[in-house]
């Protein structure tokens, strides 16, 4: 993609009328701090969807701040000008700048990419900015999307999810058996392998899928996500704890030929202001998970259940099995595992005599 569709306005304008008035080459019109532009970002959420539609709002208006204007990002809600699965096609064609969705989503063409939201049984949401931010793994991220000519920024996370909502309850391994569930990545995997038919539903299809029975069950995020999508009124057993995902990051994609047309100071406003996303959202879930569970504990048609510790070992096992086999299939997968798995050994026996301590002695 040409420079120039990433050039829009007047600011584009004045700089090529400059270029000719002075008769002087005009080259890079990218050195131009009056230089404008005018980017499409599309996300994989439904329009205004708290946290993860919330968080993209806000990465659009305080790039526009902090840029005074000058680089302008308008937004497309999941499936409004493309699939809402299809989100980092689009930014690697270079139909948009930019987008916001998870990398597991890609899976399928990208078997490492499920690393960089999250892995069963992996890390939190503070382990793997730890790893992606000063262990290594942004920068293994940015390779693995090298052949796609797209820049990967981690810009959100929800934190610990929910395990589910189920309209069967989940009492021993057996129950698991003949379930359908929505349940994206490598998490749906583990669950098929544990019983399970799991399917691929998009955010905006879950509660209709659920309240007409076409599945059983579905995980989506939290308390704070889920109420909004009306989960609870399609289901009554909501199942804690999130172990496919207890810290998956979101990723703000960029067009690596619209990057590059960016000065330096417009680049590191995107950088910035995604890591601002990145903690910023966090912040929003942590607070909106809590309002919101109060609200649903006090639903009389909803139970709230612990998976049994028989389910969990098992999911943790075959979690194992395959993450093992896909580092033995794919390069990438193994290489990037590698990397994971060398920082969780480190940060497990950490964060056990710190958060995991801490946590446990305030419950004393
Ligand atoms: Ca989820």
């Amino acid at each position: 993609m040409k420079r120039r569709h990433f050039v829009t306005g007047i600011a584009a304008a004045a700089g090529i009328t400059a270029c000719a008035q002075e008769s002087t080459k005009c080259t890079d019109t990218t050195t131009d701090s009056q230089q404008t532009f005018e980017w499409n970002l599309v996300t994989s959420w439904p329009p205004g969807l708290p946290g993860l539609g919330v968080g993209v709002e806000n990465l659009a208006k305080r790039i526009d701040r902090a840029s005074n204007g000058r680089l302008k990002i308008k937004i497309y809600a999941g499936g409004e000008l493309v699939p809402a699965l299809e989100v980092l096609d689009a930014v690697s064609r270079g139909t948009v700048q930019m987008g916001h969705d998870s990398a597991y989503y890609h899976r399928g063409k990208v078997p490492a990419a499920q690393y960089f939201t999250t892995v069963p049984f992996g890390q939190t949401v503070h382990e793997i900015n730890a790893w992606l931010y000063y262990g290594g793994g942004l920068e293994l991220w940015r390779e693995l999307y090298e052949p796609f000519n797209v820049i990967p920024f981690p810009a959100g996370n929800t934190g610990v999810q929910m395990a589910g909502w189920f309209n069967k309850e989940i009492k021993s391994v057996a129950d698991l058996k003949g379930l359908k569930m929505r349940i994206p990545g490598v998490g749906g995997e583990v669950m098929q392998r544990a019983g399970v038919t799991q399917v691929t539903v998009p955010a905006s299809e879950i509660f209709t899928s659920l309240q007409t029975g076409a599945i059983d069950a579905a995980e989506w995020v939290g308390p704070y996500n889920d109420i909004s999508l009306g989960l609870h009124k399609a289901a009554r057993y909501y199942y804690y704890p999130g172990w496919h995902e207890m810290g998956p990051m979101l990723q703000c994609t960029v067009n690596k030929d619209a990057w590059n047309s960016l000065p330096a100071d417009l680049q590191e406003i995107v950088a910035t202001v995604c890591q601002a996303i990145n903690d910023d959202m966090m912040a929003e879930y942590t607070w909106g998970n809590a309002v919101a569970l109060e609200q649903i504990k006090s639903d009389p048609n909803v139970e709230l259940r612990q998976l049994p510790d028989d389910v969990l070992r098992l999911l943790k096992k075959l979690s194992a099995e395959v993450l093992e086999e896909m580092a033995a299939e794919d390069e990438s997968a193994a290489k990037i595992k590698a990397s994971f798995d060398a920082f969780q050994s480190k940060v497990i026996p950490y964060h056990r005599i710190t958060e995991l301590a801490y946590m446990n002695a305030r419950e004393l």
